[in-house]
């Protein structure tokens, strides 16, 4: 399954407030690793290859912020290595913040590509053109931070996919609270979940952070945040990186797993029954969610959380996810 052909053609009007400025990451264009807009330090010590990732969708700006912010402050890795890579640069170089939902991808999803099948197969889009150029350089990563924001104003969330291992490197990064285990999304695989990040048997991991609302100027601070603690967490960057920032004790994390994605089934007849905004906790089984055509959408448990309801409701999309407090 890929994304509707009209997918792009669909207006999604901006109710929030634009307080972040989308930094011109045009010096950042040549790279200095053989691939566009990907950086890449090398130690010379042994240690993981960390990679930090920000704009895999070209409007989730504070992503573009952290790095931005790194390479300014000239990071170096002291083991291991350490890359950043600017990702759907077709998409962001249309980023308008009066528009600001436009430029989300051009073609397609770029979060959706990351099966072997898709990435191998003779189907051809911007995103995927993208996918396939940055493919050999993700295959030697062994840490990955994607840095992602949210449509509407959530909590923060760590996704963490539905390995032990995402959940444990989300303790390691210690930011945000809610960390999220999950499988993605029936219309594809994200660059998250690609091969080893999602086998339980090799050492490579990933997380992804929705840092929260695209526009507003708390998800920058966490995007640095959360790559301070990143880097600091794989001994990847001295002790003293980043100065003050970042320095505050972690909050207990909350561990939740989604049990179920909803994704429309009809055309273009998706209504939430009340507008949820992610994070709310429903208390009672059988509450009303949505309607999808003639079809009631109810809570399947007690304390379900909801995870990112989508503004794209449009058939074969993740109108919403569902998931369980774990203890
Ligand atoms: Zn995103």
């Amino acid at each position: 399954m890929s994304a509707s052909p009209t997918a792009g053609a669909i207006e999604i009007p901006n109710e929030y407030p634009v307080e972040l400025t989308a930094p011109d990451i045009t010096p950042y264009a040549a790279g200095n690793s053989g691939t566009p807009y990907i950086w890449s330090f090398d130690s010379g010590v042994p240690g993981p290859h960390v990679m930090i990732s920000a704009l895999v969708h070209g409007n989730e700006i504070c992503g573009a912020i952290a790095l931005d912010w790194l390479l300014r402050e000239d990071v170096r890795p002291v083991a291991g290595r350490l890359s950043l890579g600017f990702i759907n640069i077709d998409a962001y170089s249309r980023f308008d913040p009066q528009d600001p939902n436009a430029t989300r991808w051009a073609d397609e999803d770029f979060n959706r590509l990351w099966s072997d099948e898709v990435l191998t197969g003779d189907r051809d889009s911007s995103e995927l053109r993208r996918a396939r150029e940055i493919r050999p350089f993700m295959d030697s990563v062994d840490i990955l931070l994607d840095i992602h924001s949210m449509q509407r104003p959530s909590p923060p969330f760590m996704m963490a996919g539905m390995r032990a291992k995402g959940r444990d490197l989300a303790r390691q990064v210690g930011v945000p609270e809610i960390v999220i285990s999950d499988q993605g999304h029936a219309a594809g695989v994200r660059l998250r979940d690609y091969a080893g990040f999602s086998d339980p048997d090799s050492p490579k991991n990933a997380v992804l952070i929705e840092c929260g609302q695209h526009w507003e100027k708390a998800a920058g601070d966490l995007a640095i945040e959360s790559s301070l603690r990143m880097l600091r967490s794989q001994g990847t960057v001295s002790d003293d990186f980043g100065g003050d920032l970042a320095r505050g004790a972690t909050p207990k994390q909350t561990f939740v797993e989604v049990t179920q994605a909803i994704t429309v089934q009809s055309e273009n007849d998706f209504t939430f029954a009340r507008p949820f905004t992610g994070g709310e906790i429903i208390p009672e089984k059988g509450t009303l969610l949505a309607h999808d055509g003639g079809e009631e959408i109810l809570t399947p448990y007690d304390k379900c959380f909801l995870v990112m309801p989508s503004m794209r409701l449009w058939r074969g999309q993740t109108a919403v996810r569902l998931g369980r407090i774990l203890d």
